[in-house]
C-alpha cells in the first residue's frame, strides 16, 4: 500500500511540474548533478568517470541544491561515477524533495543491498534507473544481467521509488540481442525499461547494421514502458542514422553541474558554458533558451531531447549575441561531435 501511495503522490508531483514547465519558459526542467566523478567500473565506451577523485563535500552539495531550487528547477538525476559511492547521497534527496524537487539516481548497482535500498526509500528517493549493458560481463562492460540479478530482485521487493532499467543497442556492445533479454527481464520485474543508443568511441553516431535494427525493432514490439516513449522518433530517426530537428535548450531547461560546481550544456558538451553554478542566473538561462546547438542534428542525449519536448513548438533559437573574450566558451558550432548517449553512464 505505501508503494501504491507514493506512486500516486510522485505522479501528481510529475504531472504538477510538467504543467509548470508547459505554462512558464524560464527555469530549469531538469539538472543533472556530479557529487563525484568517480566510479567503481572502468566501461569501455566511457568517458565521465575516474578512479581517484573524492566526493565533494556535502555542505557544498547542499548549497548547489539550494541554488538550483532557487533557479525552479523541477527536477534532479544524481550522476557520475557512481552516485552510490558518495557517503552523503542520502542527504542530497532529502535536501532535493525538502526543495520540492523531483529526485532520481543512475547508478551502476553494485553497490545496492536491501539495507540501502531502505535508506533510499527513507530519503523519499522517487526515481532510480539502472542500466544493463549485457547478459554475461565481458571487457567492455560489467554490468551484467547475471551479476545484477540479486540486485534487481531486491529492488522488485523493497523499493518504493520507480525503477528504470536501461538496455543498450550499438556502440561497443557485442551481442546486441541481450538488450531484448534485459528488457524482457526488467517487465517481468514490473520495472519501466528504456533503450539508450550509443556511439562508437570516438562519439561518432552511426545507423545500426542489420544485426541491431532488428533488435530495436523487437524492443520496439516489446513496447516501452519508460520514458523514453515520448521521444520515440527522435530515437528512430538516429536509428537510421537520420539528424533530428529540434531545438535544444541545453544552458536552460537542463542543467549539466560537474563536480566542480559547473554548468555545462550536458555531458558530453563540457566546457559550454562552463559558468559556476553559484554565479548563473536568469539571464544566463534566458540566453541559453535562445542560443542554438550546433550539435544537436545527431545529438543522442536522452534527457535533453524529453525536455526540449516542452518548447519545440515555440521560440525558435537565434544565435546569442556575442560575449566578452573569457567570459564563456562559444556555443558548440555546426562540426562538434555529437554526443555520446549519457543515458548509458551507469
Ligand atoms: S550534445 Fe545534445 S544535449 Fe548536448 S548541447 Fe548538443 S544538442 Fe544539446
Ligand atoms: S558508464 Fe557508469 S558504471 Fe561505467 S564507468 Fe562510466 S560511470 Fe562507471
Amino acid at each position: 500500500m505505501n508503494r501504491l501511495i507514493r506512486r500516486a503522490h510522485r505522479l501528481a508531483r510529475v504531472v504538477t511540474k510538467a504543467a509548470w514547465a508547459v505554462v512558464h519558459r524560464r527555469h530549469p526542467i531538469l539538472a543533472q548533478v556530479v557529487p563525484m566523478r568517480r566510479c567503481n567500473l572502468a566501461c569501455a565506451y566511457c568517458n565521465e568517470y575516474d578512479t581517484t577523485s573524492r566526493p565533494v563535500p556535502l555542505e557544498e552539495m547542499l548549497a548547489r541544491l539550494d541554488k538550483l531550487a532557487d533557479l525552479g528547477t523541477s527536477m534532479i538525476t544524481v550522476s557520475g561515477g557512481e552516485p552510490l559511492m558518495h557517503p552523503d547521497l542520502d542527504a542530497m534527496i532529502v535536501r532535493m524533495r525538502q526543495r520540492g524537487m523531483v529526485s532520481s539516481i543512475i547508478t551502476n548497482g553494485y553497490y545496492l543491498s536491501p539495507e540501502r535500498i531502505r535508506r533510499l526509500n527513507a530519503a523519499r528517493l522517487d526515481y532510480l534507473q539502472i542500466s544493463i549493458d549485457n547478459v554475461e560481463p565481458d571487457e567492455v562492460s560489467m554490468k551484467s544481467l547475471r551479476l545484477l540479478e540479486p540486485k534487481l530482485k531486491w529492488l522488485a521487493d523493497l523499493a518504493e521509488f520507480s525503477v528504470n532499467v536501461n538496455s543498450v543497442v550499438g556502440g561497443g556492445i557485442k551481442a546486441p540481442e541481450d538488450a531484448l533479454v534485459v528488457a524482457r527481464r526488467a517487465r517481468e520485474l514490473a520495472f519501466t525499461s528504456s533503450v539508450g543508443i550509443i556511439h562508437d568511441g570516438r562519439g561518432q553516431l552511426r545507423a545500426f547494421d542489420e544485426r541491431q535494427m532488428a533488435v530495436y525493432r523487437g524492443l520496439q514490439r516489446m513496447g516501452s514502458r519508460g520514458d523514453t516513449r515520448v521521444n520515440r522518433i527522435f530515437q528512430e530517426n538516429l536509428a537510421h542514422g537520420r539528424p533530428n530537428q529540434w531545438r535544444c535548450r541545453a544552458g536552460a531547461r537542463y542543467l549539466y553541474v560537474d563536480e566542480a560546481g559547473l554548468v555545462h550544456y550536458c555531458s558530453q558538451q563540457r566546457g559550454t558554458p562552463g559558468i559556476p553554478l553559484a554565479q548563473y542566473t536568469r539571464d544566463d538561462l534566458r540566453r541559453e533558451y535562445d542560443t542554438p546547438k550546433g550539435c544537436a542534428p545527431y545529438c543522442t542525449v536522452n534527457c535533453a531531447q524529453r525536455v526540449a519536448l516542452f518548447d519545440n513548438w515555440r521560440s525558435p533559437q537565434e544565435a546569442a549575441p556575442a560575449r566578452a573574450p573569457g567570459e564563456t566558451a562559444p556555443a558548440p558550432g555546426p562540426g562538434a561531435s555529437p554526443a555520446r548517449d549519457r543515458a548509458l553512464a551507469n
